[in-house]
């Protein structure tokens, strides 16, 4: 099977190494020349576990390549995905298909013999519809058709999600594309992964509904872990109690500064601009970005609350800024607003991330890049863990209290506990614990 991948992004890049492991003949197509640059050395140009293995051992197999030519391998695909990126509009929150309806544009003359156009990027309910729509304006020739496929895996574990999805979504109105994408797939329904095939509509919406839920799950437990901060409960009890029923599950209930990342944000604000052009609101989920928003100002403020009222003066050593752990992605992350509002009052800011620096460089400005924790830590007032990175957990709290001007370690992913920290000679502050609990 010939596929065309268009965009070499987070999802598109996994997705092509991944079809390409399957056995599948893959063309991937990106405009910006150094990704493309370091690809074809045989390089991911994002951090994402286990992917440049996959790259090089599918690229010297021959069978996955990259390009910045579409017409050649729009030409040659039996499918042409789409994965290219679906930003938050300026100004109104919703989607951006600009890059959408461009590549469409692009590839419209292009297209060969029977081919199906899948949108593998999140898109409103309506897009796929939109999308045939202007392909029939522009090649009333064409033999085609246009499904939603919306993709599900985590930055951080995305091949493991591509490779074990817990359902893979064909939304496809049209028997000829249907049976495409069951034979695209077919490698993964041998595995017994579900493949659902529903309405192009629902696929789309569903997308969207599942990012809002887990946003919700996160906000709903921040909110929680608020309360048990006043009542004298612990939201790590809570949460496990919770938890145990098959009806709530474990995930996403653990609390922290916000959710961030490339999708939640910018998700969640697209579904609420649907809901309410569609005169149909999503009052919760305005409720779920509402809380969100907030928590993220909320925990510049508990920091300076955990520093005495103030940060003027004071150096904050803090540990992880990308917008979750196992990934150098900095979309929407809450350090890119807790760090300026600490700049702003006065703080200097001292910051270690094992793979976000790259990205993260020229969104915070004035901070101090350090290569350890430790060294984060040299000369702080106050230490705050922000991104739960592996390699932080295991931080030696006394090695690191010796290298502080003050005591005090706010721990916005309670990675430490108030043993630990009293141990240390710190004064702790967590979510969901009375300080020092
Ligand atoms: P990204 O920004 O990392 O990648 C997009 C890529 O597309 C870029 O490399 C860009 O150069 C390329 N591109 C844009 N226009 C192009 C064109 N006309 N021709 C060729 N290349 C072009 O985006 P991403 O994070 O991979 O997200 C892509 C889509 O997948 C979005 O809709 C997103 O919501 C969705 N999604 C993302 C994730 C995730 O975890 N990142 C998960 C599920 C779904």
């Amino acid at each position: 099977m010939n596929i065309c991948m268009i965009g070499a992004g987070y999802v598109g890049l996994v997705s092509a190494a991944c079809f390409s492991e399957f056995g599948w003949n893959v063309t991937c197509v990106d405009k910006d020349p150094q990704r493309l640059e370091e690809l074809n050395a045989g390089k991911s140009p994002i951090y994402e576990p286990g992917l440049d293995d996959l790259l090089q051992r599918n690229m010297q197999a021959g069978r996955l390549r990259f390009t910045n030519e579409l017409g050649p391998a729009a030409k040659a695909a039996d499918v042409i995905l789409l994965a290219v990126g679906t930003p938050m509009r300026r100004g109104d929150g919703y989607a951006d298909l600009s890059y959408v309806y461009a590549a469409v544009e692009e590839l419209a003359p292009h297209i060969e013999g029977f081919t199906v156009i899948v949108t593998k990027s999140t898109v409103p309910v309506g897009t796929s519809r939109e999308i045939e729509e202007r392909l029939r304006a522009a090649r009333p020739d064409a033999e085609f058709a246009v499904c939603s496929n919306p993709e599900f895996l985590r930055e951080g574990s995305a091949i493991g999600d591509f490779m074990h999805p817990d359902r893979v979504l064909v939304g496809v109105d049209d028997d000829r594309g249907r049976a495409v994408m069951n034979r695209l797939y077919k490698p993964l329904a041998l595995r017994n992964a579900p493949v659902m095939f529903v309405g192009r509509e629902s696929a789309e919406l569903a997308k969207y509904a599942a990012n809002a839920f887990l946003a919700m799950k996160i906000s709903f437990i921040n909110e929680i872990a608020d309360l048990c901060e006043v009542v004298g409960a612990g939201v790590q009890e809570v949460a496990s109690a919770i938890g145990k029923d098959r009806r709530i599950g474990d995930k996403f209930l653990h609390p922290g500064p916000g959710y961030g990342g490339s999708c939640f944000p910018k998700d969640v604000s697209a579904l609420i601009r649907t809901a309410r052009e569609n005169k149909s609101p999503v009052s919760i989920i305005e409720q779920v970005q509402r809380v969100n928003d907030e928590r993220k100002i909320a925990m510049a403020h508990r920091i300076e609350a955990a520093a005495g009222g103030s940060v003027r003066g004071l150096t904050v050593g803090l540990l992880g800024v990308t917008f979750k752990p196992n990934t150098d992605d900095m979309r929407d992350a809450p350090s890119l607003t807790i760090v300026p509002m600490l700049q702003e009052r006065g703080a200097t800011v001292r910051v270690v991330d094992p793979q976000g620096r790259k990205q993260a460089d020229p969104l915070l400005p004035g901070v101090i890049w350090c290569d350890s924790a430790l060294e984060a830590a040299e000369g702080a007032d106050v230490l705050v863990t922000v991104t739960e990175w592996n390699e932080f957990r295991g931080l030696d709290l006394a090695a690191a209290k010796a290298r502080m001007r003050g005591d005090v370690l706010v721990d916005l992913r309670n990675v430490f506990s108030a043993e630990l920290a009293h141990a240390a000679g710190l004064r702790y502050t967590a979510v969901g614990r009375k300080p020092d609990e």
